[in-house]
């Protein structure tokens, strides 16, 4: 760096770091702003936990050979494929995945929420 002062050189380096740390700090609040999972409770209590992302596939039953309900999670999104509860409102309220929309199934007193597991203040901090 021919021409350059020693202060110019620290004041680059120092402008360089703050650029750095900047995009790091940038990075993991748009992470952790864009995580999310959804909550499968039961009867009043927490059954199943399952996060939504890109990529991942699941699918599992709930209850047994009758009064059961077939949960489809695909990618970021999570709904009730199957069920045999005598409305089958879950089943029509489809896919969901965005907090805080949730799939009740009423009849068997099924909830699915899709919740952000970011802190629900982030907006707060990053102003
Ligand atoms: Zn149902």
């Amino acid at each position: 760096m021919v021409g350059m002062t020693r202060a110019d050189k620290v004041l680059v380096v120092l402008v360089l770091l703050i650029a750095i740390v900047g995009i790091g700090l940038n990075m993991s609040i748009v992470a952790a702003g864009g995580e999310q999972k959804a909550e499968i409770w039961v009867e009043g209590t927490l059954y199943k936990m399952v996060p939504l992302k890109e990529g991942y596939k699941q699918e599992f039953r709930i209850g047994g050979d009758s009064h059961y309900d077939i949960v489809e999670v695909q990618d970021t999104r999570i709904r009730v494929r199957e069920a045999d509860c005598p409305n089958q409102d879950c089943i029509k309220m489809g896919w969901i995945q965005h907090a805080p929309q949730q799939i009740v199934c009423l009849p068997y007193r099924i909830v699915i929420k899709v919740v952000s597991s970011a802190p629900t203040d982030t907006d707060t901090i990053v102003r």
